[in-house]
């Protein structure tokens, strides 16, 4: 590979990092870390370390052997976080390049070929861990990519990783490019050699908006400031449901999506025929966006003809204070991940539970509810139970009608990275 292709800005920023060391930092790790490693797991912690040759910068390789000095892994090292190790190839010794990046690179763009042909422009091309990368993920929109960091190993790594994503995209993807690092990568400052979040590394984006096509629709995103990257891209077959299940079962009726960011699940049932969409958000810049992407699908005459509401207030509070002589026919509840840590999981499950008995509160008989869960530490079965037990509490029966994951450019290649569970359910 050659770097002649690299946009110019991308050039310059790479010439003020330092390549990774030449020297592999060599890492004899715990039995139960041998397992999980031979096992395939992505991940290696501080405290499964042994012995280690050296010290050791962020985005230098790390080998681990197992006892008998066998090859079990390689990865990226990161000596600032306890997740040391972001293990790229397990079993089979590999170097690892811009030509070992592409071939990983290319993989998941296979896995996502179908795509286009549904009319989406927007969609995750890298999905970190799952897709063999752990720690990066990158996003497509129309003709912008971002790129986000979850560890700063990657930046020394970006020498080979730039020129293999420009070689692998097509050239009216990446014609803007922001780069992205998650909140603990942006503090380390010592490792960044000028990197910021949020920096192009190519082309431009003066109103900081980019914008793509969704199954038809359109829809804006703030790739620089707003949230991941700028889209909840995994909710994308989610959303699709939603407008099918408007069209077929409640053409003409009331919609409210709680938890709305910038009005994803209202598009979709306003194109499926809601006559009413409400969108409940407590960040009004959401909101704002979700008001423009109505008004970039005005010529979907269905769009055109629901009447959109938002309303920004914290969605607890606003659902209890809900009046209920007019209840919805279906109802999205998709908040943000509630448990972070293992200690939070009791605490995450009575949340969902208070925001199910809230959400059918203001629910018709009859009714759709679609429940989703981000967090991934509180388990599917756990999820689910709890809201179908809040049902019944409520006086409710919940006939589930689907149970579903991720989309396609969400695959799912270890235990964590299953995140995503989404209950749809006829509310009797
Ligand atoms: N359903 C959206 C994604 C939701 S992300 C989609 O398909 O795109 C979670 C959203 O919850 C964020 O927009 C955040 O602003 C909002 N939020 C977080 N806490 C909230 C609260 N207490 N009340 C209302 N909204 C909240």
């Amino acid at each position: 590979m050659h770097n002649q292709s690299l946009p110019k800005l991308t050039v310059n920023v790479l010439s003020a990092i330092p390549r990774p060391s030449e020297r592999r930092v060599a890492l004899r790790v715990t039995p139960a870390a041998q397992r999980a490693v031979r096992n395939g797991h992505p991940w290696l912690f501080d405290r499964a370390i042994r012995s280690q040759s050296h010290d050791g910068a962020p985005g230098d390789l790390a080998v681990i052997f197992d006892d008998k000095r066998r090859f079990l892994g390689v990865g990226l090292f990161d000596p600032t976080s306890p997740l040391r190790v972001r293990i790229l190839q397990h079993g089979e010794p590999a170097i690892i390049n811009g030509d070992w990046l592409l071939t990983r690179i290319k993989t998941a763009l296979a896995r996502r070929a179908d795509l286009p042909a549904s009319d989406t422009t927007g969609f995750r091309l890298l999905h970190g861990e799952n897709d063999g990368l752990p720690g990066l993920v990158v996003d497509r929109y129309g003709d912008t990519i971002v790129i986000k960091l979850y560890t700063a190993a990657w930046v020394p790594q970006l020498h080979a990783l730039l020129p293999a994503l420009w070689e692998a995209l097509p050239a009216a993807w990446r014609e803007r490019a922001v780069l992205r690092l998650s909140r603990a990568v942006a503090e380390q400052r010592a490792h960044l050699y000028g990197l910021r979040d949020g920096q192009m590394l190519a082309g431009a984006l003066p109103e900081g908006v980019a914008r793509f096509r969704e199954n038809g629709l359109l829809f804006e995103v703030e790739p620089v400031r707003g949230q991941k990257t700028g889209f909840f891209l995994d909710q994308r077959d989610n959303r699709q449901r939603v407008g099918d299940r408007v069209a077929r079962d409640h053409g003409g009726g009331r919609v409210l999506n709680v938890f709305a960011y910038s009005g994803g699940f209202s598009l979709y049932a306003a194109r499926g025929g809601a006559a009413e969409v409400v969108s409940l958000d407590v960040s009004k810049p959401a909101l704002a966006s979700a008001e423009r992407n109505f008004a970039l699908n005005e010529d979907n005459a269905q769009v055109a003809a629901a009447h959109h509401v938002t309303l920004a207030a914290d969605a607890f509070a606003a659902l209890a204070a809900m009046r209920t002589e007019r209840p919805f026919d279906l109802v999205v509840l998709d908040p943000p991940a509630f448990a972070q840590k293992q200690s939070d999981i009791a605490r995450a499950l009575a949340a969902y539970a208070r925001l199910t008995a809230l959400g059918l509160g203001v629910l018709a008989r009859g009714g759709t509810l679609v429940a989703a869960s981000c967090s991934s530490r509180v388990p599917a079965d756990d999820f689910f139970a709890t809201v179908q037990r809040t049902a019944r509490e409520a006086g409710r029966v919940l006939c589930a009608v689907e149970r579903t994951g991720h989309a396609v450019d969400h695959p799912i290649g270890f235990p964590e990275g299953a995140y995503l569970k989404c209950l749809f359910a006829r509310a009797d």
